[in-house]
């Protein structure tokens, strides 16, 4: 496949088509972060395993306290079923770890992801390994599934989780294509009420302008990726909730290997501050309805984080630590000379 300059530089998974770019007014996060300042945050999709131990410190700094990393597209094909194991048992081994190491809640769902359910010989073999990790402890829902560039083999393996999801009792988190979103969204949506799912058991991720409506209108939660550069910045996000209020939606930042923001979340909560939404709205939309959403999973104890996680820096996982010899887990950013 060839890829544009614009595919190049940000996830083909989750960029926006669009072609109108937002221009941002210069503002400075540093100026702002204090309307925030103990707001607690909880962003329902981001893949930290592309991420460093920077964003993981900034976030927390920023109110992150928890967070839900969905199984995906790593950037290119995985080539056997091995590498799909190894995946899984990151997100809910030694990636949860690390997490907590720097004070974060990890959750994660667990699924084959649209783009890798074109290669249909792999894709069954990923089927039967996916309840060996949909069970375990932390695995808050079946995601990322649904349609990429909405071919048969991908429905197929999106009905099959859908059974999943059904089976194991947790929640779903629907990825909605870039191309052709509104007819794909529908068509997610329509499948999930087919098999007989709860909306309310369902999240609709990467929403839009033209999605929302029907998606809520349906019952469905409606989750929104604050993409950089695209048409779904935190401007528009402002706008979405003055006019929607916080019923169903919830933000995220679909931070992964490409352009993306780990800090989509706080920096929106303070754009809505700015902009005179009330506290009560904002706290919904960034932290209490992806609980309330994904807490149907019987996995979510907000008493594990919702007064901060304590951070034991001795604690290892399988014998391996974060830290080399001796370090404390921060590192003076501010200082010249690094020790
Ligand atoms: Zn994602």
């Amino acid at each position: 496949m060839c890829l544009t300059d614009k595919e190049l530089t940000q996830n083909p998974s989750h960029f926006d088509e669009s072609d109108e770019i937002v221009t941002h007014r210069d503002m400075g996060w540093e100026e702002y972060r204090e309307l925030i300042r103990g707001m607690r945050f909880f962003d329902p999709h981001i893949h930290m395993v592309s991420r460093t131990t920077d964003d993981y410190e900034a976030m927390r700094d920023a109110g992150i306290v928890a967070l839900i990393e969905p199984a995906f597209w790593v950037g290119q094909p995985r080539t056997g079923l091995s590498t799909f194991k190894d995946y899984y048992s990151s997100l809910v081994g030694w990636e949860r770890f690390r997490s907590s190491q720097f004070g974060i809640k990890h959750y994660c769902t667990i699924g084959l992801n649209s783009r890798e359910a074109n290669n249909e010989p792999l894709a069954d073999q990923v089927m039967e390994i996916l309840p060996l990790y949909a069970y375990k402890e932390g695995v808050v829902g079946i995601g990322e599934i649904g349609f990429d560039d909405q071919t048969a083999a991908e429905e197929k393996y999106y009905r099959l989780q859908l059974e999943l999801a059904k089976k194991a009792n947790l929640p779903v988190q629907i990825h909605t294509p870039h191309r052709d979103k509104k007819k794909g969204t529908e068509r997610s949506m329509a499948i999930a009420l087919e098999h007989g799912l709860d909306p309310s058991w369902v999240i609709v991720d990467h929403n839009n302008e033209e999605t929302v409506k029907s998606v809520l209108d349906q019952g469905f939660w409606a989750a929104f990726t604050i993409y950089p550069f695209t048409k779904m910045g935190n401007e528009r996000m402002v706008k979405v909730v003055e006019h929607y209020g916080p019923n169903q939606i919830m933000i995220n930042s679909a931070a992964d290997w490409g352009i993306s923001d780990p800090l989509a979340i706080p920096k929106t909560a303070a754009l809505m501050k700015m902009r005179g939404i009330d506290d009560e709205t904002i706290r919904r939309v960034t932290y209490q309805n992806a609980i309330d959403a994904f807490a149907k999973s019987g996995q979510i104890d907000v008493s594990d984080f919702e007064n901060g996680l304590n951070v034991d820096q001795s604690e290892k996982f399988n014998g391996n630590t974060i830290l080399r010899g001796g370090q404390q887990p921060r590192v003076a950013k501010d200082s010249l000379v690094i020790r």
